[in-house]
């Protein structure tokens, strides 16, 4: 029988954590009435340095309840670093951990269930996958869906609408283990594990409580690491429109001579205040798109950890 964990990230989610523990215990204690998975599986919260009652609220679910579990985190540290502590630690405690957010919004009913089939029937990992985006807001549906559009361009291996709401075996996670970049983006790196994986149907619901966690500032930080933690492209692209420029620009030397040459050269500022700005801008991009990899490389070479545990409620 499966020992199972799910982990979730929690941050500011006082409106919502007991519900979703209610509501997980439930399907758990069915699952496990049903024989599907062990009755030593566990439900944890991660709490990633909120700073509402979410940790209060975790510790007395944990003391009502043998099933749920807590880590604490020492202070924020995003999303997809509070999902690698969550998965790191579960691991120990489980053959199995799914990964979804805490405010259920994905279909986890119907979902955790089948990823636990497709996980006996030997699938080392499980994809969620989004088949419909209807309760998300418009502008979250058409930029999620231009990233992954453009992710794709560039070249990123990273499933189609799959967010993080997955199921990995603990042979998965030992593996993503040795993957020791900082520049955490689970979802272009899961893939490049190169095991056997399934891929079930998510549809999402809205969020019932509270309000998104994830800001537009937190939005684009993940967008810029999903493109620049795994395709070198865009520093190949700004080195192409470079050339193009170069091209126009001698076009223009061309012009000048003949101006000169003709004696027509009037003195047109109009041109040359236009190249400057235009050199300006090509340049300022090209040194930025170089500046975001050493940027990167900077973070990466200090080996930092990713999280600092401060308790853990086992
Ligand atoms: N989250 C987190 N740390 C953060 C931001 C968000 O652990 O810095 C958690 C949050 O509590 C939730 C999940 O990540 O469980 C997804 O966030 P949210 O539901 O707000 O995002 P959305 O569904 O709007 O994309
Ligand atoms: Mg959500």
């Amino acid at each position: 029988m499966t020992r199972l964990a799910t982990v979730s990230p929690c941050y500011n989610e006082e409106e919502i954590l007991e519900r979703s523990a209610a509501r997980l215990t439930e399907l758990f204690d069915e699952l496990v009435r049903e024989k599907k998975i062990s009755d030593d599986s566990v439900i944890v919260f991660v709490n990633d340095g909120s700073r509402d009652r979410t940790w209060e609220i975790i510790t007395r679910l944990h003391s009502r309840n043998p099933r749920i579990r807590g880590i604490n985190l020492a202070h924020n540290v995003g999303h997809q670093n509070a999902i690698m502590a969550g998965m790191m630690t579960a691991k120990d405690w489980a053959d199995a951990v799914i990964t979804l957010d805490a405010d259920l919004q994905d279909d986890y009913r119907t979902c955790i269930p089948q990823m636990v089939d497709d996980f006996l029937s030997g699938n080392d990992i499980v994809y969620g996958v989004k088949v419909s985006r209807k309760a998300d807001p418009l502008l979250k549906r058409m930029s999620a869906q231009a990233f992954y559009r453009l992710q794709e361009k560039m070249g990123v291996n990273s499933i189609f609408n799959h967010a993080d709401f997955r199921l990995m075996s603990r042979r998965a996670l030992e593996m993503l283990a040795g993957y020791k970049e900082r520049n955490l983006y689970l979802r272009g790196l899961i893939p490049l594990l190169g095991l056997k994986s399934a891929t079930v149907d998510d549809h999402i619901s809205e969020r019932e409580a509270g309000r998104s966690k994830y800001t537009l500032h937190k939005m684009l930080g993940l967008a810029l690491d999903g493109i620049t933690s795994f395709s070198v492209k865009p520093i190949y692209y700004v080195i192409y429109l470079g050339f193009v420029f170069l091209l126009i620009s001698l076009g223009i030397g061309l012009y000048v001579i003949h101006a000169f040459v003709s004696h027509t050269e009037v003195a047109g500022w109009a041109s040359l205040i236009l190249s400057i700005w235009l050199v300006g801008a090509m340049l300022m991009i090209s040194i930025g798109t170089v500046g975001l990899y050493i940027a990167k490389i900077y973070e990466e070479v200090k080996h930092r950890p990713l999280y600092n545990i401060s308790q853990i409620l086992d």
